[in-house]
Parts: structure tokens; sequence; C-alpha cells
């Protein structure tokens, strides 16, 4: 048996629009694979469809002004979040999708 070199995690990006200073946040699923040779590729999810990568197709829900800025609130953590330690945040992210209808 193989050992593949694929995994998924979660990450939590905060959003900040340059124009108007909204601030918000996502979750993203972030597919990781490895090549087997050190190459490593990784596929944003979001709501179980591939995305771009979060920083390029972002728009702020208030004023739609693509000057966002993205910050990965997750990026660079060794370990995988808790998942039962995300269960409400989760919630929060698709309450505030609903309010935004995003
Ligand atoms: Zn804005």
């Amino acid at each position: 048996m193989g050992v593949r070199e694929a995994w998924s995690s979660h990450e939590t990006w905060v959003f900040e629009c340059r124009n108007c200073s909204t601030y918000w946040k996502e979750e993203l699923e972030v597919r990781h694979c490895g090549d087997g040779h050190g190459n490593a590729a990784v596929i944003y999810e979001r709501g179980g469809h591939p995305c771009m990568t979060p920083w390029l197709d972002r728009s702020c829900p208030r004023c739609q002004s693509q000057n966002v800025k993205a910050l990965s609130a997750t990026r660079g953590e060794k370990e995988e979040i808790p998942k039962a330690r995300g269960g409400e945040d989760v919630a929060m992210v698709f309450h505030l999708r609903r309010v935004h209808a995003w």
C-alpha cells in the first residue's frame, strides 16, 4: 500500500476591503497534492467547488470593490485545525454568507 501525498485542510482567510475597510472571513477547503518529488499542488475549494486562489477572485460584499487584501489566518500552521473547535466558526461564516447573500 503506497503512501499518497494528498491531504486536505481548512484554512481561514480574512479579507479586508481597501476601499471601505470592511472585514470578513471565509473558510476554504484546501486540497494538497504532492507528486512524490517535492512538488506540491494546492487546490482551493469553496462550497465543494474548486475556486481560484482566494486572493484573486474576491470582491467586497459591501462596495463590490476588487481592491481587496487577503490574509490567511491559518497558513503556516503545521497542525491541522481541530474540527470540533471549528464548528462554531463554520456556522458563523455560513450565517454571514446568508446575511450577505453570497
Ligand atoms: Zn468595500
